[in-house]
């Protein structure tokens, strides 16, 4: 299988405090892939020098096997490493179509050129990813208008829109009611099978997270402490030492 993201003992350190410590792991094509770990474990720390908001102290990461550690959290994006994004107030006036009818104009370096005919362009394509997201019904309403769950769809189709290699989420499902969490990372499973993509999420609710990934690392005090499948982590005494033993 090959290998889409890499990181080779990556590491943060804040003044004393090591957030992310020495930490070496491999996503692979088509993995939907947990990074679990208690409050403060270091997962946020972790998406942010993945993403580019922040430099690794020490460490490296390597996305389709070329190094892109330091480089712009734009870069990184164009490079194909998507992430979901809390939809901004300046969409809420516009339809779910048109948002994400912006995306593939961001995506196509077209929003400033083509701006009158905006409304026009790329309806097909934004039409499937709503499809694929199953908001087919609602790409005529208001954003402003939509529930919680409905925006948090609608936020995966706009990164979808971006033709991501690599989806980071982390902690899409913050805010939801349980029965809406396990319905988006079923969603979110179903477009990993369907697409190709590669996607590295967090999650608190052990749930969703045994329900969907199809492999988890967890993260404690910095350090991975366990890889494997749902079985093994499951089963794994020293992840079950750091859930219940507190
Ligand atoms: P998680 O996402 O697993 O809850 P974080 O990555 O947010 O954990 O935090 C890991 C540790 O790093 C925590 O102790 C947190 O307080 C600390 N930390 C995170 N960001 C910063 C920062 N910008 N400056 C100083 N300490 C930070
Ligand atoms: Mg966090």
């Amino acid at each position: 299988m090959s290998v889409v993201l890499e990181t080779r003992g990556l590491t943060k350190a804040f003044g004393g405090l090591v957030a992310v410590n020495d930490v070496s792991l491999q996503l692979h094509k088509g993995e939907l892939l947990a990074l679990i770990g208690p409050n403060g474990a270091g997962k946020s720390t972790c998406f942010n020098m993945l993403m580019g908001q922040l430099r690794p102290t020490k460490g490296s990461v390597h996305l389709m096997g070329e190094d892109i550690t330091g480089l712009s959290p734009r870069v990184i994006w164009r490079r194909g490493v998507g992430r979901t994004f809390q939809i901004t107030a300046t969409y809420a006036s516009m339809t779910v179509v048109e948002n994400v009818q912006m995306a593939l104009l961001s995506h196509n370096h077209q929003v400033l050129k083509v701006l009158p005919y905006a409304h026009k362009m790329h309806r097909d394509r934004a039409h499937e990813l709503l499809e694929m997201v199953g908001m087919a019904e609602q790409a005529d309403r208001h954003c402003a208008v939509l529930a919680y769950g409905d925006l948090k769809r609608l936020e995966l189709a706009i990164a979808l829109a971006h033709e991501p290699t690599l989806l980071l989420m982390d902690e899409p499902t913050a805010g939801m009611a349980p029965r809406e969490r396990i319905a988006l990372m079923q969603l979110t499973a179903d477009i990993v099978r369907d697409q190709g993509v590669s996607v590295l999420f967090t999650e608190h609710d052990m749930d969703v997270v045994f329900a969907h990934s199809h492999r988890i690392m967890v993260l404690n005090r910095g350090q991975l402490i366990a890889d494997g499948n749902v079985e093994a982590i499951r089963n794994d005494p020293r992840v079950q030492e750091v859930y219940l033993g507190g």
